[in-house]
């Protein structure tokens, strides 16, 4: 007998081949099956999605290939995986393939059978090897009430729950504990172990959070019951840790957002750390927000497990509603759109608003830049404070949005600037190895010493950078002495001093050992660290966001400033003399009058106001067409063909299409990048409009007009605009 298992492979996003292919195979093939086919003259990986015992209309043996092999010993991907996968291809407008295999570790495309079985065997032995050492050792803080109160209500909610908890009221032992909880339930006899899937914006900014989970877990659950996911980790690496929950050995995955995709066998609980944080949105490929997926994951495997075949054994929970997988999304600033979720009762708001140990949040000091001496970059005020700080043995954090040592090299004889020769942007001058670097393509060249326009010697630097800083910070605070007497220190983070592997950590554990006393840095500083003897904090160019052009640059500004307010006085003997101090040249801003208040509810209220008035997300929803090309002409072209074609497509009425227009960064690399804004009050609108138009759009990538177009995409639910 013949089967006819039609296959997901990878395919390019716009390629245009159809979701699945059509195979030939002996035996029968389970859905979620890992299997190598034929393709063009290679063999590759593919997932097997269903496998029917006649074949579609149409084909015929002679036309079909068969299955090169079945990959042994990994259990099928379940269908809650290819669930999330196939919604995920539909919402975000790519190809199924693309999706799904971009979904697997990359090396499980490379490894053949026999490979691959040595790999598994060498797992299950890695796996018998270490029991837990100590079973009992499962011990934590004792709980505040606030957290007590927010896990008894966790356990008993029937929808997503948010999390909105100041800056260290405990939010890590919120998630510790419930994953526990999880742990230590058993699964039903032939289902797999439980498991957790933790998510966190950068996990190289948190090394701390995967500690604590290491710390707890691996005594009572095994080594091996931790792994990681990210994309900093090597193919093997990423190969282990994906088998090891593919498998369900590994009972806990802390990961960034590629984690979502994580075959989970067992998952029942899946935490969103900082789910305000934009890096959880993908910037490239299918344009996913892992946050939003992992809400939609816990729904399926919710409602998979209450379908079940075999109904679980586990108690009935209450009333029978509790969801068998939950999602619990924490943050002290959640985004818009949770927060706005939650307002509706579409998901539950837990609060934590106090500190552990009664600690108050720090108190916000606006210093008027109107009122310092002309051409101050650092307040006298701001580098007095810190310098009492600093003999006091405490620590500052200055926070600046921008590294290198200036944005731009000038020459004021000619008025020649450090462009670009690739890009619409600057160079920015980097002192330290005397080089223009481009931010956006990469683009370095050493430092002229002359203006290569008029041989002017006197170039100079315009702006400031996080370089500049340090140095500036390092000569006024020269004659500040530490407690011991030892000069103070000044240090520096962010993405250039934390290029090389291990330096953020060597960084981090200078400031955490008082070695450092200030830590100049790019919002890389202001992310979720536990600093226990910071008791300043100073952001000194907040005021280029407020008057940003997107609409998301004050609820950006306000979570960042918010956030790294929360690195300070987190030691609640100190918190009381803790500050933020804010350098603006608008400090009546109301921004800023909220912001004192850490009224973070205000804030979310005014802007939802405001978004709702302009029919902007949560109220309205939008997608962004995206076309890059070697003129701007053709990219806008290629956006304009795209909106006539559009008519009379399903929806069309209920959509605004948007005027081409290019990119505030015009071009990056040689190419011209434009874009199309598309709006609507409907979600499922948007989203028949959006399917309709995939095929129009590949089609219009053929128009003369649009010739020299690069590539093209589409950006559901965009976070920038
Ligand atoms: P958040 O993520 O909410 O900012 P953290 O989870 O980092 O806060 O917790 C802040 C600090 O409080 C950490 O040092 C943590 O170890 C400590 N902590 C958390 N819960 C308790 C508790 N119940 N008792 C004592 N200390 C706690
Ligand atoms: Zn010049
Ligand atoms: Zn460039």
């Amino acid at each position: 007998m013949a089967f006819w298992p039609s296959i997901v492979v990878a395919t390019p996003a716009h390629s245009g081949v159809g979701a699945t292919l059509t195979y030939r195979s002996e035996l029968s093939l389970a859905p979620g099956a890992l299997v190598r086919v034929p393709l063009g003259s290679r063999e590759v990986l593919g997932v097997v999605w269903d496998c029917p015992d006649a074949p579609p209309e149409g084909l015929t043996e002679a036309r079909t290939k068969a299955v090169a092999g079945v990959l042994e010993g990994l259990p099928a991907l379940n269908g809650c995986w290819r669930q999330l996968v196939k919604f995920s291809a539909q919402y975000y407008q790519r190809s199924l393939g693309e999706v799904a295999l971009a979904a697997l570790p990359p090396q499980l495309r490379e490894l053949d059978s026999t490979q691959l079985a040595r790999r598994l065997r060498r797992r299950a032995k890695a796996a018998a090897g270490v029991p837990p050492t100590a079973p009992e050792a499962l011990q934590g803080h004792d709980l505040s009430a606030e957290q007590a109160g927010a896990l008894q209500a966790l356990a008993a909610a029937t929808a997503p729950v948010l999390l909105y908890g100041a800056t260290g009221s405990g939010k890590t032992e919120v998630y510790l504990r419930a994953t526990q909880a999880v742990l230590e339930t058993a699964a039903p006899e032939n289902e797999a172990p439980t498991q957790v899937l933790v998510m966190v914006p950068e996990i190289n900014l948190t090394p701390q959070l995967e500690a604590r989970f290491r710390e707890r877990f691996e005594p009572a659950f095994g080594i091996g019951s931790v792994v990681c996911l990210h994309s900093g980790m090597t193919p093997a690496q990423r190969l282990t840790s994906w088998l090891a929950a593919h498998t369900g050995s590994a009972r806990i995955v802390l990961g960034t957002r590629m984690a979502v995709f994580a075959s989970l066998p067992g998952l029942r609980l899946i935490v969103v750390d900082e789910e305000h944080d934009p890096s959880y949105k993908s910037q490239e490929g299918a344009r996913y927000s892992a946050r939003d997926l992992a809400v939609y994951r816990a729904k399926v495997e919710s409602e998979a497990l209450a379908n079940a075949p075999h109904p679980s054994p586990l108690p009935p929970s209450g009333e029978g509603e509790r969801p068998r997988c939950q999602v619990l999304l924490g943050s002290a600033t959640p985004s818009l759109e949770s927060w706005h979720a939650a307002d509706q009762g579409r998901y539950l708001r837990l609060e934590m608003p106090g500190r552990i140990g009664g600690g108050a949040l720090p108190r916000l000091r606006l210093v008027d830049m109107n009122h310092q001496p002309k051409g101050a970059v650092l307040a006298p005020p701001l580098v007095a404070a810190m310098g009492e700080r600093i003999a006091r043995g405490e620590q500052c954090l200055v926070l600046l949005n921008r590294r290198g040592y200036a944005p731009v090299l000038a020459c004021h004889d000619c008025g020649w600037k450090s462009g670009c020769p690739h890009c619409s942007a600057y160079r920015v001058f980097h002192k330290l190895d005397r080089t223009l670097r481009c931010h956006h393509c990469g683009f370095t060249e050493r430092v002229p010493r002359a203006c290569p326009d008029c041989g002017n010697l006197d170039i100079a630097p315009v702006g400031r950078g996080t370089e500049q800083i340090e140095e500036q910070l390092a000569g006024l605070l020269a004659d500040v002495k530490r407690p011991d007497g030892s000069p103070a220190r000044v240090a520096r983070m962010d993405a250039d001093s934390t290029r090389l592997k291990g330096s953020l950590e060597v960084q981090l554990a200078a400031l955490h050992s008082g070695e450092v006393d200030v830590l100049v840095g790019t919002q890389m500083i202001a992310k979720g660290h536990d600093f226990r003897r910071i008791t300043l904090v100073a952001g000194i160019n907040a005021d280029s966001a407020l008057f940003a052009s997107d609409y998301r640059a004050p609820e950006r500004l306000f979570a960042l400033l918010m956030q790294a307010a929360g690195r300070a006085g987190r030691d609640a003997a100190q918190s009381g003399a803790s500050e933020m101090w804010i350098q603006t040249w608008y400090p009546q801003h109301p921004l800023f009058v909220t912001l004192k208040k850490h009224d973070y509810p205000a804030f979310a209220a005014e802007q939802l106001t405001e978004r709702e008035q302009a029919g902007m997300p949560p109220y309205g929803f939008q997608a962004l067409l995206r076309a890059d090309a070697r003129t701007q002409q053709a990219a806008q072209a290629f956006l304009n063909i795209a909106a006539e074609q559009a008519a009379g497509l399903p929806h069309r009425d209920d959509i605004t299409l948007y005027p081409a227009v290019p990119l505030t960064i015009q071009r990056v690399a040689n190419v011209e990048r434009a874009q199309m804004l598309v709006e609507t009050d409907s979600r499922g609108a948007l989203q028949r409009f959006l399917s309709a138009w995939q095929p129009v759009l590949h089609a219009c990538r053929s128009a003369p007009e649009a010739k020299g177009l690069v590539r093209w995409a589409v950006d559901v639910d965009p976070l920038s605009i």
